[in-house]
């Protein structure tokens, strides 16, 4: 069956194809600046040469038409007819506690989806735009949802718990939920495979570090802790996220700045984290060339960031009593050696050993990082969201 993976922002649009036989991709594409002036459609089908279409399109129905169109065009496209995409598999980023997987999108599954955008206001609307837009244009076709939150949904009550007074969690359903579910999920998995384990047997950290970052513990294939919470905003410090804060510090700077709800949330998603720190990028490359030049705060937002890390990753030890693999990935964990070697520096009492021949220039591809048998398992394992969504579409249609 060949699976169409949806990705929708609020302004952007990413997919691929893939051909669950050997799960192989067959196109992939972005499209950027939906109902903005300038749209565009990047598009590669693979072996053949990229191309780009530019046609305004003023809302995500006219972009996956034209995504569609691209996919079977005779030239530039992967297949001859759209009867052959089996199914399409929908990124959500926000289940609420609805959904502790992946599931067939029907009736009852929009409402539950609209019920939770209050919880992902910014992030909830655009999936459902897409997945509306994909109803329309292939209505005979099935469509499955994946959540970003559901491989969390097993975390305890414990952990997921705020101490704030009950009532706001039974009113409001404010509590942990984690993010990035996806990816903790595929390359927990993808380590047992590697080591050949049963991730049953296994305590697994995976730490996916990109733009926005979190930590999860896993155990026998179970989340039962992450760092992001109620929103993407909690945990480490990130490009430009914050991360944990004292919550003190948002009426006092409200006060004396002068500044509104909109202002502080704007400040502490945009402007915080490695940026804020550092005055200087978001970019973890920019950072490490800046501090290897001497830029004081570029050193100090690495630190920062790096001292997060090793705290959820000591956190989630305690938790679990031990740690037999930790995993990098996303875009600073599978590129930033020194990342990595800041990380795991100071862990060798949870029995965590990088060895520097091994990590030194490892990027973008599985690798195992220690050479010590008796230490826990450091590995960089390329993250694959689109390729887990896809299984699970797979796998639900079959089902069927
Ligand atoms: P997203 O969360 O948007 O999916 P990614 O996982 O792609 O983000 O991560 C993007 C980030 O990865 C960049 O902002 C950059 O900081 C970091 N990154 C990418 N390549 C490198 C590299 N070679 N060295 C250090 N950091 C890198």
């Amino acid at each position: 069956m060949k699976i169409l993976v949806m990705n929708c922002g609020s302004s952007s649009l990413k997919y691929q194809l893939i051909d669950m036989q050997g799960e192989k991709v067959m196109a992939k594409g972005l499209v950027e600046r939906i109902g903005i002036e300038g749209s565009k459609i990047k598009h590669d089908t693979t072996g053949k040469e990229r191309v780009v279409i530019e046609e305004p399109m003023k809302d995500h129905k006219k972009a996956i038409e034209l995504v569609l169109q691209v996919i079977v065009d005779k030239d530039h496209g992967a297949i001859e007819s759209m009867d052959e995409i089996g199914a399409v598999g929908h990124r959500v980023v926000h289940g609420g506690e609805d959904f502790a997987s992946s599931v067939i999108i029907d009736e009852a599954v929009m409402d539950a989806l609209n019920r939770n955008i209050e919880l992902a206001p910014l992030h909830n609307p655009p999936n459902i735009m897409g997945i509306e837009a994909c109803k329309e244009l292939m209505p005979n076709t099935p469509m499955v949802g994946v959540f970003d939150t559901a491989f969390h949904q097993t975390i305890p009550a414990d952990n997921y718990i705020y101490p704030i007074p009950y009532e706001y969690y039974e009113k409001y359903k404010i509590r942990r939920y984690g993010f990035h579910g996806t990816s903790h999920k595929y390359v927990s998995i993808r380590a047992a495979e590697l080591m050949n384990k049963d991730i049953k047997d296994l305590n697994i950290v995976t730490c996916h570090l990109g733009n926005g970052s979190s930590v999860t513990a896993i155990e026998g294939g179970k989340s039962v802790d992450t760092s992001m919470g109620f929103t993407p905003l909690e945990g480490l410090a990130m490009g430009t996220r914050s991360g944990d804060i004292d919550p003190a510090i948002i009426p006092f700077l409200m006060d004396k700045e002068g500044m509104s709800f909109d202002e502080v949330n704007n400040m502490l998603n945009k402007k915080s984290g490695v940026l804020g720190i550092s005055g200087l990028s978001s970019d973890f490359r920019d950072l490490e060339i800046a501090a290897e030049e001497g830029n004081e705060r570029a050193e100090l937002a690495l630190k920062v960031f790096t001292n997060r890390v090793k705290k959820y990753i000591a956190a989630y030890a305690a938790q679990m009593c031990r740690i037999d693999v930790l995993v990098f990935t996303a875009g600073i964990g599978e590129n930033s050696d020194v990342i990595r070697r800041m990380v795991c520096e100071g862990l060798e009492c949870l029995n965590i050993r990088i060895d520097d021949e091994l990590n030194n220039g490892v990027r973008g591809k599985e690798a195992v990082l220690n050479k010590d048998l008796t230490s826990a398992t450091i590995m960089v394992i390329p993250t694959n969201e689109e390729l887990m969504i896809a299984r699970d579409t797979l796998g639900l249609v079959n089902e069927r």
